[in-house]
């Protein structure tokens, strides 16, 4: 089988207007204020920002725009919040967790700002290509392809884990983190809290990231992510 994905790779110029970015200024909707830690209060540190590009085939409002936000000091992996049966996240999951991370998906809008402030990642701007992507299936589990992308079909470390947005729709997976992924800080910038590897930052500990968002964007904070560890799946196995 074929699926239609999208990689998300480097673009060679450095574009300021570029809304498919690592680091720089989030695009979010007027009124959206930069995220704090719900723990600490700490503004959190701006990951990254990707377009509900049209060619994606995504299931979800072309021009919507994505952002993910984490804090500098609570470097921690998701909890989980998903139910074992039927998979359905509880009420306003989005508010579930520690609040040491944000996921954001706006819908498009004409009433947008970009927001400035001290962030210690390095801009960089990236684009798509536009790929076929072949998938595996082992008899349990279709498994898409490595690497940053928007849309297709997630890798999976472990076993598949689709959610279930408490207002019943599904979700739809948006886009796939890989294991280890390096987000390159400013030189001078503060180290992250344990980090993996100094110079680097990384999202959730590095762990790889599965995002999942609402079908019917409910809200703009009906996301989920899915993050999964090879090692860890491997010892719960057995
Ligand atoms: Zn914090
Ligand atoms: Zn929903």
């Amino acid at each position: 089988m074929r699926v239609h994905y999208i990689e998300v790779e480097p673009k060679q110029e450095q574009a300021a207007a570029s809304r498919i970015t690592v680091g720089g200024s989030p695009i979010v909707s007027l009124g959206q204020d930069w995220p704090e830690c719900g723990l600490c209060k700490a503004p959190m540190v701006f990951f990254f920002q990707l377009d509900i590009d049209k060619s994606s085939d995504l299931q979800l409002k072309p021009g919507s725009h994505l952002l993910v936000f984490m804090c500098p000091i609570h470097n921690d992996i998701p909890s989980r919040l998903m139910e074992y049966g039927d998979r359905t996240l509880p009420e306003k999951y989005w508010d579930g967790d520690f609040g040491h991370y944000a996921l954001i998906l706006n819908k498009p809008s004409k009433t947008e700002v970009k927001l400035d402030q001290a962030n210690p990642l390095q801009l960089i701007s990236f684009k798509y290509r536009e790929l076929e992507e072949v998938i595996d299936w082992d008899g349990r589990t279709e498994r898409g392809s490595a690497g940053f992308k928007l849309g297709g079909v997630p890798l999976w470390e472990g076993e598949a884990e689709f959610p279930t947005c408490c207002c019943g729709a599904e979700m739809v997976f948006v886009c796939q983190v890989p294991p280890g992924f390096g987000f390159p800080k400013l030189k001078g910038a503060a180290e992250q809290a344990e980090c993996l590897m100094p110079g680097n930052y990384y999202l959730f500990m590095g762990l790889s990231v599965y995002l999942f968002a609402c079908k019917d964007q409910c809200t703009p904070r009906s996301l989920y992510p899915v993050a999964q560890d090879i090692i860890e799946d491997q010892i719960l196995s057995g």
